[in-house]
């Protein structure tokens, strides 16, 4: 595991200090699992209940403007989106780290039987290896998001023209990839936002994107742990976060398929930040 970054400075250096408030965790440096030989807590874990094993708690009634004061998050001017307006009952999923040949079709597949839309925040590098995927997410209507060339340990800490050439060399590589296709959002690995990242982001046309619903399902913490923290945090305005690559999403794909049906059939409406 990487060392945290120092969450907490950087956010009240960006004046998020509420935002922080309501964040609830603070995020490892790198929530992907695409480093050879890296480890998490939950690499270890024991077998898996199945699916009629798990207890799926119902969905928060998905009235407009239920969200919950968006948990008391503040979302700065210029700064990261954590949610989506929530006067609807609008929630967004998106799945990161892709795309993956293992990963991607299955997620596709499982969409595209829900009928439901979601961002797959792509890795430039994976994009350019695997462009059959990139435009299969684009056929499935899909929105994709830059999610920088080389997934970094930790973009805060690279310099302004690391960042630039990051973000940029991606949004090529998805072009390239989809046929003309450029990315509008980008998402920081990590969640790993700066004044800098926020800078070269704006530069290049690109809004940046985080997440309110995380349940850590990079770490492989079992399906169960995923359907809980999914069901019980989600509420409208939420963006949920998801991995479709970095390692084995076994996991969360058999959390997604319990859940996403739940809060489909709840009223939720899935839709692209
Ligand atoms: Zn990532």
């Amino acid at each position: 595991m990487s060392a945290p970054i120092p969450r907490r400075s950087l956010l009240l250096a960006l004046g998020g200090a509420a935002l922080l408030a309501g964040c609830g965790t603070d995020r490892p440096a790198w929530h992907g699992g695409d480093i050879p030989g890296d480890s998490h807590p939950g690499d270890s874990a024991g077998p898996e209940p199945t699916g009629s094993a798990l207890v799926v708690p119902p969905a928060n009634p998905p009235t407009a403007g239920t969200c919950p004061a968006n948990h008391g998050v503040v979302q700065q001017p210029g700064g990261p989106q954590h949610y989506l307006p929530c006067h609807g009952t609008d929630i967004a999923l998106t799945v990161d780290d892709g795309p993956d040949p293992a990963y991607t079709p299955k997620m596709l597949a499982l969409l595209a039987r829900l009928q439901i839309r979601a961002t797959f925040c792509m890795i430039g590098r994976s994009a350019a290896a695997h462009p059959d995927l990139v435009k299969r997410v684009l056929d499935g209507g899909h929105h994709i998001a830059n999610h920088t060339y080389d997934h970094p340990l930790n973009i805060a800490k690279l310099a302004a023209n690391a960042v630039h050439a990051e973000i940029a060399r991606a949004s090529d590589a998805i072009s390239t990839a989809a046929g003309g296709y450029r990315p509008t959002l980008f998402r920081a690995p990590g969640g790993a936002w700066s004044p800098t990242v926020l800078q070269q982001c704006g530069s290049l046309g690109l809004r940046p994107l985080d997440w309110s619903v995380d349940p850590r399902d990079w770490s492989r913490p079992g399906v169960q742990h995923i359907v809980t923290t999914i069901m019980t945090q989600t509420h409208p305005g939420a963006i949920i976060l998801e991995h479709d690559g970095g390692g084995n999403r076994e996991q969360t794909l058999t959390a997604l398929g319990v859940t996403l049906p739940k809060l489909r059939d709840a009223g939720y409406t899935f839709v692209q930040p």
